[in-house]
């Protein structure tokens, strides 16, 4: 299941931060960093910085930061182990696991990678051939251009049982790999043939440009399924993907909205039509995952799904999705028995484009829905609509939000407000979600991403303690780290990051910046939290390592001053809770130690010179 830590620093310092991020912002040299829109948030003047010495990015926008595994986790949405193999794969070095047998092994990955690939140039070679005839026909009459075929890697697979097994033979891949990537399939007897035949085949691309499965459509009036997918395998989950999603995440980004449709043949049409930011969920109704994914782009999501009731259905279901993210939508209508691909050839894509400046939200979309029903003209009826958009309204975070929307149905539907907020704080306290833990590392999509905050909570006299720390000489921070009491730290943050100097200083003997990353693997808010402190550009002695003019002395004071402002402070809000103890729990016990520390507070501070001259007190964690 692990990677071996050393392979993962190898890994770490093979790859070039500048590099990798460039893939995907804009960099400038500025000083010793690059900086560059921040690919995470919007913004117009660049915040996002990249520091190549360190090996690590810091947006002060947005306050994501973290290393060039953080990076590309945020990305690309993948788990810490998925980005330190793809950066394996780009700089060619070859992962050996320390045990574990459920996952696959790293090299059969890549050889699904690599049949996907080959799998994917064959179809699409096909298509510009002699068999490919029938393929080229059925693109023709949808009106795609081989532009479009081109930039989408289209193709065809041939009528037939083996022409691609027999090709991929010859290009030397296994039938056990083809097999496994869902490309061939294996008969009782042993047998095996194509999968995809006499089909239009749409490959699936990620952001990272790797064909991770196909769609295929039949050519054949009567044959089931009309589309045929790759199966589940272990680098396609349907429910983890988007098509179109490689194309159009910088147009998702760039112009901050999406673009949702149903099939295939949507997003080929809009994308050709000049409408870039759409992306389609293709055979499988919207998931918390794609959303999730999504929402590193954009929050603002728009329904363009067919008119009818599927369609409907799966959007009313995919709101609750979107609203549970926290992300916005907007539904844009359509004739009845229109979907988007017919609608943009018929009517053309300025008549789109007005479609989808006159979506409407969510809310509104589902009130009028009722409306139209008749369900508004009833007490009942109101009743019953008024729960409904209450429950959507209490999902939302955001207060203004709520309150912006609570006022609009209001005033729109002639339901008092006093009504509306008094419904929605009954719903909000049966409903309360649950706070987002901080400290849960960011595992595969499926979990909501750990809040955003700038760290302002961290009590300032620790942040600054653990900064100076971490910027000191290495022989300094062993001796410091020897001589403090980590119970003084009330921030859980902060403790974690000193058990991890701790843990290294074990293992290593010394504390070695640079290597400390190992010790917080996949764990994004300590790559955040470290990111911060390594590239923090307000602080007291700006960098040590490059002061000749700094003693070792001067440093050790600085961090005595430091620590003891900590231990100060711990003591303060010890003392604080003690005065209110002994108001409601005055046992002799409590006034004693409300005395001790009162006495503790006022002693010299100033004469202490010494670490081990610091008072030593039991403190309660919090
Ligand atoms: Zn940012």
């Amino acid at each position: 299941m692990r990677i071996p830590e050393e392979k993962v620093d190898e890994i770490r310092a093979a790859a070039d931060i500048v590099d990798v991020v460039s893939g995907f912002v804009r960099l400038k040299k500025t000083g010793r960093n690059f900086t560059g829109l921040c690919p995470f948030h919007r913004e117009k003047t660049p915040s996002f910085n990249v520091n190549p010495e360190r090996g690590i990015f810091k947006c002060f926008g947005c306050g994501k930061g973290g290393n060039v595994f953080t990076f590309l986790m945020e990305m690309e949405n993948i788990s810490f182990v998925e980005s330190v193999e793809m950066l394996a794969d780009r700089y060619g070095l070859l992962i050996t696991r320390e045990g574990g047998q459920q996952r696959e092994k790293p090299e059969d990955i890549d050889a699904m990678y690599e049949a996907n690939r080959l799998a994917a140039r064959f179809f699409f070679d096909t298509l510009q051939g002699e068999q490919g005839a029938v393929g080229r026909t059925y693109y023709e009459q949808r009106g795609w251009t081989t532009e479009t075929q081109r930039s989408f890697g289209l193709g065809f697979a041939p009528e037939g049982w083996h022409h691609f097994l027999e090709f991929a033979r010859a290009q030397g891949l296994s039938d056990d790999i083809l097999e496994r990537t869902g490309l061939i399939i294996r008969k009782e007897g042993g047998s095996t043939y194509d999968r995809f035949r006499n089909r239009v085949v749409f490959p699936i691309i990620s952001v990272s440009r790797k064909v991770l499965g196909f769609g295929a459509r039949t050519l054949e009036k009567d044959e089931h399924p009309k589309y045929l997918n790759s199966p589940e395998t272990p680098i396609y989950n349907k429910s983890r993907v988007l098509f179109g999603l490689s194309q159009a995440h910088r147009a998702i980004r760039d112009l901050d909205a999406v673009i949702l449709v149903e099939g295939y043949a949507d997003v080929l049409s809009l994308v050709q039509a000049g409408v870039e930011n759409v992306v389609s969920t293709s055979g499988t109704a919207l998931t918390p995952d794609q959303v999730h994914l999504l929402s590193r782009y954009t929050r603002n999501f728009f329904f363009l799904y067919d008119a009818d009731s599927a369609g409907l259905n799966a959007m009313l279901r995919g709101i609750d999705i979107i609203l549970d993210e926290d992300c916005d939508s907007r539904i844009v209508q359509l004739p009845t028995g229109e979907d988007p691909d017919s609608f943009v050839r018929k009517q053309g894509v300025e008549a789109l484009r007005a479609r989808l400046d006159s979506a409407v939200s969510f809310v509104d979309f589902i009130t009028d829905r009722y409306r139209s029903e008749g369900k508004l003209e009833t007490p009942e009826g109101k009743t019953q609509v008024t729960r409904r958009i209450v429950e959507l309204i209490a999902r939302m975070d955001d207060p203004i939000r709520r309150e912006y929307y609570v006022h609009h149905i209001a005033e729109k539907y002639g339901i008092y407000e006093s009504v509306l907020y008094s419904e929605l704080a009954k719903e909000m306290k049966a409903h309360r979600r649950p706070e987002r833990d901080r400290q849960q590392p960011l595992r595969h999509g499926a979990e909501t991403p750990p809040q955003e905050d700038t760290n302002g909570d961290i009590p300032k006299e620790e942040k600054e303690f653990c900064e100076l720390l971490l910027l000191a000489p290495s022989s300094v921070q062993t001796e410091v780290l020897h001589n403090i009491r980590i119970d003084y730290f009330h921030d859980a943050r902060m403790r974690k990051f000193l058990h991890v100097l701790f843990e290294q200083e074990e293992h290593e003997g010394t504390i070695n910046t640079d290597a400390l990353w190992r010790y917080v693997e996949d764990d994004v808010p300590m790559h955040k939290l470290l990111a911060d402190m390594l590239m923090d550009p307000i602080r007291p002695v700006s960098d040590w390592s490059t002061k000749q003019n700094v003693q070792p002395t001067d440093e050790r004071r600085v961090l005595l001053d430091a620590y003891k402002r900590v231990v100060k402070r711990s003591l303060a809000v010890r003392h604080s809770e003690l005065q209110q103890l002994t108001r409601s729990n005055p046992t002799p016990e409590v006034l004693q130690q409300f005395r001790d520390l009162a006495v503790l507070l006022r002693i010299g501070w100033d004469d202490i010179t010494t670490f081990e001259a610091v008072p030593d007190l039991e403190v309660e964690e919090e």
